[in-house]
């Protein structure tokens, strides 16, 4: 067999890090343990029918079964500029300011190809979604960590990074909602870092997959409500975590259109967008009823109090968090992130995600999706509760 050297910016990327846990699972599973995982921010709900119908019936239309245009049709890039003026407020010209995306995952990871070279710095939250870091070490660029800490509501503090990294960096990401600690940002957070984009001359590009699934009446903004946004940047969205979509691969990005031009650039060689019907049943998500999302969020909301009440009732003192399917919290004294997340399998056969997954500065912390049935959350706390002995914080 002959053998062949991988590429540097495969090489390069970090190795998976659950691949012990995923053992542990194995393990149990094999002894007929019944295994709960919190682990999957994946919503376990059913899609809206009203959108898997349009789904159906444009699947049937020959029209829909050809190639489509690589930076998405122009019916459901006026459905995005429409959803952001009604929902936040926000103009958008359809045709130079959005672009489609194979979900933003896609976008996130292939924007680092349009604006990082190989050297080029880019700003990641840590702990973050591991995309940022990724789609960055793929385009050669070198991710610099930025540490969000709790003291500072998981939020970077512009004025820590030492102004010669930030002179160097090209692009930043931030993400609020926040995934994985469930942080949330105002628009004022977002003007700070308009002017902190602007003074390094910095493209920011801000994940907002979590907008719609927030409680209490918060509604999350927009990063382009935030005055001269569409200067500096642009905005990933999805219809994933709304509409329960995750699998059907649609999203966008919007705001800056020299930004969004140079993504559908390189779409247009990489890729050629989403089936159209996809691309229709997305409009009918975000034009259409929106009841189904209200009851989501019900369900996630009644989760979240299941998982809050769960852990303070064993010694640990959380805040439900306002926005995202996510609870994060501390891990107890004597513990590392790594440590806890096996010992809690062991003891009880619920799967929790070690924080340092998503960085360095998520060691110390476990992060609890909501994304599983209420009964099977109340049975994962039960058997806590028997099984953990006494923690102490
Ligand atoms: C789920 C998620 C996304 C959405 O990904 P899609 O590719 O649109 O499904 C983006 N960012 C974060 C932080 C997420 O957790």
């Amino acid at each position: 067999m002959l053998n062949f050297e991988q590429a540097e910016r495969i090489k390069n990327l970090p190795p998976y890090l659950f691949a012990r846990i995923e053992k542990l699972i194995a393990e149990k599973k094999e002894q007929g343990v019944d295994v709960i995982s919190l682990g999957i921010g994946d919503p376990d709900l059913p899609t809206p029918g009203h959108i898997i119908e349009e789904l159906k019936k444009e699947a049937e239309n020959p029209a829909n079964h050809q190639y489509p245009s690589s930076v998405g049709m122009l019916s459901y890039r006026q459905a995005v500029a429409d959803f952001y003026q009604k929902r936040f407020g926000v103009e958008l010209d359809a045709k130079s300011e959005v672009v489609a995306l194979i979900g933003s995952k896609e976008g996130i990871a292939h924007i680092s190809w349009c604006y990082l070279n190989p050297g080029d710095v880019v700003l990641v939250p840590d702990p973050g979604y591991p995309v940022y870091a990724g789609g960055a070490i793929l385009a050669g660029a070198e991710p610099y960590a930025v540490k969000l800490k709790e003291e500072n509501g998981f939020k970077p503090n512009y004025a820590d990074i030492p102004s010669e990294v930030a002179r160097k960096a090209k692009m930043m990401f931030i993400n609020y909602p926040n995934n994985p600690t469930g942080a949330t940002a105002d628009v004022k957070f977002f003007e700070e870092t308009v002017a902190f984009a602007k003074e390094y001359n910095i493209l920011v590009c801000h994940d907002n997959a979590y907008s719609e699934i927030a409680f209490d009446g918060y509604r999350p903004p927009s990063f382009l409500e935030a005055r001269g946004a569409k200067e500096v940047g642009i905005e990933f969205g999805s219809v994933s975590k709304p509409y329960n979509m995750t699998g059907w691969r649609i999203g966008w990005a919007a705001g800056h259109p020299e930004v969004v031009e140079a993504l559908g650039r390189l779409k247009s060689n990489l890729d050629s967008g989403q089936f159209q019907a996809v691309q229709y049943a997305a409009i009918k998500g975000l034009t259409g009823p929106q009841d189904a999302l209200k009851k989501n969020v019900a369900i996630y909301d009644e989760r979240r109090k299941v998982v809050v009440e769960g852990l303070n009732a064993l010694g640990w003192n959380v805040q439900a968090p306002k926005a995202t399917f996510y609870v994060w919290a501390p891990v107890p004294k004597g513990y590392t992130s790594a440590s806890f997340a096996e010992y809690v399998i062991e003891k009880t056969g619920v799967v929790i995600t070690p924080g340092n997954g998503y960085g360095e500065s998520g060691e110390g912390y476990f992060r609890i999706s909501l994304t599983i049935p209420k009964e099977r959350l109340e049975e994962a706390f039960r058997r806590m509760k028997e099984s953990l002995g006494k923690l102490e914080f």
